[in-house]
């Protein structure tokens, strides 16, 4: 998703141009028990990719508002199928991950050697594109409400051309806890401190860590209730509200936006008077070059060049997955 199919598509594509962006600061803290505060606020901009799938970019809707090592983040939520069923028909990718999670609908992937993965609700698909992937992602419904996100993670130079591979995971496969503070917690990439007691998703475990070793959660607050957890310091952070808004610190995330937070080892949030859903997402910072193009996130011009070729080539579909 949130990619376009075909070449000459790209340059009209919200957030798809070729930049180059500095090398970010690291978020670096010797003090424990330094709260996070709420920096900067991202909004989900309404826009449409694929076959004109409407979505809401906040993180990477420009090239400078990606927050290291997160490249986008798109927001897809309707009930009329005329925003969705267009889906989004085959297009490439190389360089970075893709993770698609789903809350409500159902989708398919299919790729290029003719691996199908059916995305049900509370379902996530984790790509590693690496070196590259063709594939399709298109609705397996024709009514009913379709939504959830597709997050864009890079890659270190050194993995971006790695094989390609992805995990399909089942909502039955993403653990889940209610914490003494009533946030309902689901742990999709990294471990959460649940209560004293350490719940690992099924990405970025003990068994396999990513480079830039993500934590993914996805909490649901009762109203005006509170939700602390520690983050690594050296990490950037930010966090969605997809149903109601939230504080940090004082200050209000409304909902469809993207709050980038400051450095610091600890994250505090309060639901507002209607309650909370949103997503947590901590990665380590690449600080490497970024140059993008479409659906191709590599480190320079040359590397987005040689994708391009590979691509008109038929390369890409010869890669193994
Ligand atoms: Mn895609």
């Amino acid at each position: 998703m949130a990619d376009c199919a075909k070449v000459p598509q790209w340059a009209a594509c919200a957030g798809h141009k070729i930049g180059f962006h500095s090398k970010r600061k690291i978020n670096m803290t010797t003090t424990s028990s330094t709260i996070r505060q709420l920096q900067r606020v991202i909004p989900g901009i309404a826009t449409s990719d694929g076959a004109g799938v409407k979505l809401r970019r906040s993180i990477g809707s420009q090239a400078n508002l990606r927050v290291d090592p997160f490249l986008m983040l798109d927001e897809f939520g309707t009930d009329n199928p005329g925003d969705y069923i267009a889906g989004f028909p085959p297009h490439p990718h190389r360089g970075f991950e893709t993770v698609t999670y789903m809350i409500d609908g159902r989708m398919q992937h299919r790729d290029h050697l003719g691996n199908v993965g059916d995305l049900g609700p509370g379902s996530v698909q984790w790509m590693t594109a690496g070196r590259g992937v063709v594939h399709s992602e298109m609705p397996l419904q024709e009514s009913g409400r379709m939504r959830g996100f597709q997050l864009w993670i890079n890659l270190p130079a050194r993995e971006k051309m790695k094989p390609a591979a992805y995990r399909d995971i089942p909502a039955s496969e993403i653990p889940q806890t209610t914490l003494s503070s009533g946030a309902k917690v689901k742990v999709i990439a990294g471990s959460l401190d649940a209560d004293g007691h350490k719940i690992s998703g099924p990405i970025n475990n003990a068994e396999r860590r990513v480079t830039t070793d993500p934590l993914f959660i996805d909490v649901e607050l009762p109203a005006g209730a509170n939700f602390s957890h520690a983050v690594d310091a050296s990490h950037n952070v930010f966090l969605y509200a997809y149903e109601g808004s939230l504080e940090v610190g004082g200050k209000m995330l409304p909902t469809q936006a993207a709050g980038v937070l400051s450095a610091g080892d600890e994250v505090r949030v309060t639901a507002s008077t209607a309650g909370v859903r949103f997503i947590l997402l901590a990665a380590r910072a690449l600080n490497e070059p970024v140059v993008q193009y479409g659906p191709f996130v590599m480190n320079t011009r040359e590397e987005i060049e040689q994708a391009m070729r590979d691509y008109q080539s038929g390369e890409f579909s010869k890669s193994a997955v």
